[in-house]
């Protein structure tokens, strides 16, 4: 098939992990691996080591990203102490929206308590959405109580088929809800994750063959409006290590699976653009990135053969088959990428 030329795409959830743990990933990292993996615009969550909750450290992480490669935004953070900070960082044009935690990951900004968050929905005056990590009923709950305070909600990386049904329910009650599963959740078994060891380990977990079954019925019928990678880079060393942290690299093979799926008859090219572009564009109002990405989606390759720009260095997909390399990558009116080299 001919050359795709589309514009670039966007990942409204990634972790670059600068500042704090650029042993990982760092700004210029980070976006090489997006920039490699066809996205243009990425917006970066809270969770460094120390937290993204205030205006003061939300200036610096927008100062050390000025050195990226393709245009970075940020969702801000609540720990519960931070309501006063909401107003101007809602108005901050680099902020897409605000991240609340309700359930343990990587990081400190946890908030088990549903009345605290309650409160910050109602102190978040923004159309921005608010982004929870709710798993199972409590994602239900926390969207009734998200949009009774006048909120727009995205559930991020749903993983399980009541999930599913949630979100499900809810669209059909007409309510401002989006929501996003990983490529990890839609491709990786349980038997994958055992042999992957630590290398699987992430949150949520990858579900039964019914969760996944069900994430994808919630692609066919529009309830997962988009896909995010959770590009959440660690080193080989830390996954190896007693206490593994959670995570995985998703930034240079979520285009190259979704392809996978194209080619074996599961998903249209189409589909992919509007999980990859369109509704992620639309759900966060990123704004216009003046960009292009060209690929050949009948070419394979092998994930992880010719190396990774993720400063991780690893993939769970590694050795799996996937369409296609992304050829080059424009933006404005630059070439930054072509045939895995950087013109920069
Ligand atoms: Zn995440």
């Amino acid at each position: 098939m001919a050359l795709i030329k589309w514009p670039g795409l966007i990942d409204v959830h990634v972790h670059l992990r600068e500042p704090g743990a650029t042993h990982k990933e760092d700004f210029i990292s980070g976006t090489k691996a997006a920039v490699a993996g066809g996205f243009t615009a990425v917006l970066d969550m809270p969770n460094n080591p120390v937290t993204t909750v205030t205006l003061e450290r939300l200036k610096e992480k927008k100062k050390l990203s000025e050195k990226s490669l393709c245009f970075v935004g940020f969702h801000f953070g609540t720990d519960g102490t931070n309501f006063a900070e909401f107003k101007a960082a809602s108005l901050d044009r680099q902020v897409f929206g605000l991240k609340i935690f309700a359930d343990h990951t990587t990081g400190t900004l946890l908030i088990e308590d549903l009345n605290l968050i309650e409160e910050a929905f109602i102190a978040w005056k923004s159309d921005k959405p608010v982004l929870l990590h709710a798993e199972g009923e409590k994602g239900a709950e926390l969207i009734f109580r998200a949009v009774r305070a006048g909120r727009r909600v995205h559930l991020c990386y749903i993983s399980r088929k009541c999930e599913v049904e949630a979100v499900r329910k809810a669209k059909a009650k007409k309510l401002p809800v989006t929501t996003g599963v990983t490529p990890h959740h839609l491709f990786l078994t349980k038997e994958n994750v055992s042999q992957l060891g630590p290398f699987g380990y992430m949150k949520p977990e990858v579900g039964s063959d019914a969760d996944r079954e069900a994430l994808w019925t919630g692609i066919f019928d529009n309830t997962i409006d988009l896909v995010e990678s959770d590009h959440a880079p660690h080193t080989s060393e830390e996954k190896k290590s007693g206490q593994p942290p959670f995570g995985v690299p998703g930034l240079e093979t979520t285009l190259g699976l979704l392809l996978k799926a194209v080619h074996e008859g599961k998903l249209s090219l189409e589909k992919v653009r509007t999980l990859l572009y369109d509704n992620p564009k639309k759900a966060f109002s990123v704004p216009n990135i003046p960009s292009r990405i060209e690929f050949d989606p009948d070419q394979s390759f092998i994930i992880g053969k010719n190396g990774y720009q993720t400063r991780a260095g690893w993939s769970p997909f590694a050795g799996w088959e996937a369409y296609d390399r992304v050829k080059r990558v424009r933006i404005g009116n630059k070439t930054v990428y072509e045939n895995g080299s950087f013109q920069v």
